[in-house]
């Protein structure tokens, strides 16, 4: 009989939904070899890779891994078999034999760590998953302090490893705008808090990257809040006092100026389906004081600097809708059409978008938000209020929505820039990460804190979420 620590199904993060363990065991006779069919290179190359991080030799012998196409697997689904002398994946798309794989590695590292140096036998049997939601998402912000594309590649292969698939990249804000740009150069570069800003083959490379992990992008160019940075740089797109972190609402040359900008970002993330624009924070004073918005607003007709906003923020919800993409908002920018895609962050218009039915991300700051304190002892700034990662684990997004379950795209973990230097970025990250996965993938039924906690020490312990 072997010990439950050996039964390396119990060990994949997040936690599988089904797992039937069997008689006999794999014991580990090297060589063993690898064999995949065309489209399933990628994943057999990364098995190798962490087979030699594992000091396990890769070669023809009695023992085999094997990649299988299976579809009558859902999309994104996958199952793992463990025979004595077969490993199979089974996966019907590239992103399921993906999170196959990456359970398998996940196996590996516990079945290696816990032996000291031996390999440990595990027991045979199957384990099999299907993601809960299809939003996976994980948000990073590059615009306060700026994140390396080493960093950003690096974060892409912890998701994936996760399973997690949107990458929700967090661009243009006050301290900073790190897109290159032929519409106004000299927009990037330059940051209130840590200078940087990404090249187009650094654009390129991390597309590129995040194609192969089956990770969707999904641009933010925050508008109309948010824009000291575009301000500070070209003042005509502020208001005429000069004042405010908003751009103007009336002034022709902005909508014009905002609009070229809008293109040149969709035109970077040529793939991406969704893109994100912001318009969360907008203070609306310097809109009242300003008479280009005063003129703007009884040209239109309007009875508020607040639905000039709101005609502006749809302008552009057009914009990228006309490019054959959809457009996603904070839930603080108001209620718009119910094509419109909305992230919840804060309890403002929360229910209201619900109700308008609109498709949600669930990012509650309460409980999603990677940047707080998860040790009080640690407290120093007051911003960053105290959240538990227990708190991130135990969140359920249906909790309180169980009417409106159908328009719960899924959820998406935040990581805000503020008081993130890159260096605390993975130390703050990691742990929530995988907690919100767990949301993500499981199934809540299933869940169980103490469990997790060990699979992730035991994981983080492994260090394998660096291999892909
Ligand atoms: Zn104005």
């Amino acid at each position: 009989m072997l010990l439950r620590e050996h039964n390396c199904f119990y060990e994949i993060l997040p936690q599988p939904e089904k797992i039937t363990p069997a008689e006999g065991s794999f014991e580990m006779n090297a060589p063993v070899a690898v064999d995949a069919p065309g489209q399933y290179a990628f994943q057999a190359e990364r098995l190798k890779k962490a087979m030699a991080y594992f000091d396990m030799t890769n070669g023809p012998g009695s023992q085999i891994i094997r990649l299988a196409e299976d579809p009558s697997l859902p999309a994104d689904g996958w199952k793992i078999s463990v025979a004595p002398q077969e490993i199979t994946l089974r996966a019907s798309n590239h992103a399921g034999m993906s999170y196959a794989a990456a359970a398998l590695i996940q196996m590996l590292a516990v079945a290696t760590s816990a032996g000291k140096g031996r390999f440990l036998a595990m027991t045979c049997g199957t384990a099999e998953a299907v993601p809960r939601f299809p939003w996976r998402g994980f948000m990073l912000d590059s615009a306060r302090h700026f994140r390396s594309r080493e960093t950003i590649i690096k974060l892409l292969r912890i998701m994936a490893h996760f399973r997690c698939n949107v990458f929700h990249w967090h661009l243009t804000d006050n301290e900073g705008w790190r897109l290159p740009s032929h519409v106004a150069p000299e927009l990037s570069g330059r940051g209130e808090l840590h200078d940087g800003a990404y090249s187009y083959e650094d654009i390129a490379e991390i597309r590129e990257e995040a194609r192969a992990l089956d990770i969707r992008i999904v641009p933010e160019f925050d508008l109309p809040g948010h824009s000291r940075r575009l301000i500070r740089v070209l003042p005509e797109m502020g208001c005429a006092s000069g004042a405010g972190d908003e751009v103007c609402l009336g002034k022709k040359c902005v909508r014009d100026k905002v609009g070229e900008l809008l293109n040149e970002v969709m035109e970077l993330f040529p793939e991406s389906t969704e893109i994100h624009l912001g318009g969360d924070e907008a203070d609306s004073k310097h809109w009242e004081a300003c008479p280009d918005c005063q003129k703007a607003l009884l040209e239109r007709a309007l009875n508020s600097v607040r639905e000039l906003e709101h005609e502006f923020v749809l302008s552009l919800i057009r914009q990228v809708q006309d490019s054959g993409r959809q457009a996603i908002v904070w839930n603080d920018a108001g209620i718009y059409p119910a094509d419109v895609i909305v992230q919840i962050w804060v309890e403002k218009n929360r229910l209201e978008n619900l109700k308008n039915g609109n498709p949600v991300i669930m990012s509650p700051c309460g409980r999603c938000y990677t940047d707080r304190l998860f040790d009080w002892e640690l407290q120093f700034a007051e911003f960053q209020n105290y959240l538990g990662v227990q708190d991130n684990y135990l969140y359920d997004p249906y909790t309180g929505h169980e009417d409106f379950r159908s328009q719960i795209l899924g959820v998406e973990c935040c990581s805000w820039g503020e008081y993130l230097p890159e260096r605390r970025l993975l130390n703050k990250i990691l742990p929530r990460l995988t907690a919100l996965a767990e949301v993500c993938c499981g199934d809540p039924r299933q869940k169980e804190w103490t469990s997790f906690v060990r699979r992730d020490a035991r994981q983080r312990d492994a260090g394998c979420e660096f291999i892909w």
